[in-house]
């Protein structure tokens, strides 16, 4: 079988997983009778120190309800550069919010000071104005960065200061976590409203949930129905991310682990354009060099020995680690790419 490297939402779930979800109890979630839904949005909540969560069936829905709830048609939405906003959601933002991104910083995060000059004010005659800031931590594009800390807070006070809502996209928050020793509570403190997928290394075959304030999440409510996400029995998927909150967070630290040997391997290939030491949670995005295959012919020189990765760029590939691949898998995916990178 392939070693799987394209993303961590390729995982299975394990059979004990399958088991709690077989035997969870359900009901109409739309009626708010579902008690696993109920339990896993209490969680949620308490978790990320907010007033309330919801359930959605994915992350980008999450991302959209959110523009939808805090922002209107003509808005501007401040952004870091090559954002999961910008780029994976299939020009969402534009076509469901009618709202524009202005992208900033560099590698994936930015700085209060990045912000304070790209923030549009309200009742400019040209301007657009800022209703709301997007932080993504992890930030998948740039590799898994996790967005300093210090900096959330900074550019939240901003934000809060000039009346513009915060978002924390927190798809691979608990991997921020881990890697940065802090709790996800921690991490989510700064902002109005915080999204986090279940979906993701967790492990869960789906789910993502929005967290926030009892007056944001109501508004979330309306706005998940409207785009269609609202669904009824849904706590079989509640009880696989119970499952997995339980059982396949600690597990984290070993994807990163894995990702960084895979990291170290591959920069030292020469052709290989890649800084380790900025590997530290479950992602790795390198460039290629002059002199190395173009990202198409790596993906496909890979996947015939084995290893998937995705191209990210014309000489761009990521690969990621998860709880599905082995230390041992990634050792030799390490091995294969870089093997055949070396031999352009
Ligand atoms: C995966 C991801 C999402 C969206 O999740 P889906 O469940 O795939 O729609 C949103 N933001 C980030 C940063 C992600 O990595």
């Amino acid at each position: 079988m392939a070693i799987d490297l394209r993303s961590d939402t390729v995982t299975r779930p394990t059979l004990a997983m399958r088991d709690a979800m077989a035997t969870a109890p359900v009901g109409d979630d739309q009626f708010g009778e579902d008690p696993t839904v109920q339990q896993l949005q209490d969680r949620i909540a308490s978790e990320l120190g907010k007033a309330a969560a919801l359930w959605l069936p994915t992350g980008t829905m999450a991302n959209q309800v959110v523009l939808r709830a805090l922002t209107r048609p003509g808005d501007d939405v401040i952004v870091s550069r090559e954002s999961h906003a910008v780029w994976h959601e299939a020009g969402a933002g534009a076509a469901n919010s009618g709202v524009q991104f202005t992208e900033i910083g560099a590698d994936g995060v930015f700085t209060p000071e990045e912000l304070a000059v790209a923030i549009k004010p309200r009742g400019h005659i040209l301007y657009p104005p800022t209703t709301l800031v997007e932080i993504e931590n992890t930030h998948n594009r740039t590799g898994g960065i996790v967005f300093p800390q210090e900096q959330v807070v900074g550019v939240c006070d901003l934000a809060r200061a000039r009346g513009i809502a915060t978002f924390l996209d927190g798809a691979r928050l608990w991997n921020a976590a881990v890697a940065s020793n802090r709790t996800v509570a921690e991490l989510a403190a700064p902002f109005d409203v915080v999204g986090v997928a279940l979906s993701k290394g967790l492990g869960a075959p789906g789910g993502s949930m929005l967290a926030g304030s009892a007056d944001v999440i109501a508004g979330c409510v309306r706005h998940r129905r409207m785009l269609g996400g609202a669904m009824r029995q849904v706590g079989i998927f509640a009880a696989a991310g119970l499952h997995a909150l339980d059982h396949h967070y600690a597990r984290l630290a070993d994807d990163h682990a894995h990702a960084r040997l895979i990291a170290d391997r591959l920069a030292v290939v020469p052709q290989v354009l890649l800084d380790p030491t900025r590997v530290r949670t479950n992602i790795v995005v390198f460039k290629l060099g002059e002199k190395a295959p173009d990202a198409a012919t790596v993906v496909a020189r890979a996947k015939a020995a084995g290893v998937l990765v995705v191209a990210f760029g014309p000489r761009t590939v990521r690969a990621v680690t998860h709880l599905d691949v082995s230390r041992d898998a990634c050792v030799q995916a390490a091995e294969v790419l870089a093997g055949l990178i070396a031999t352009a």
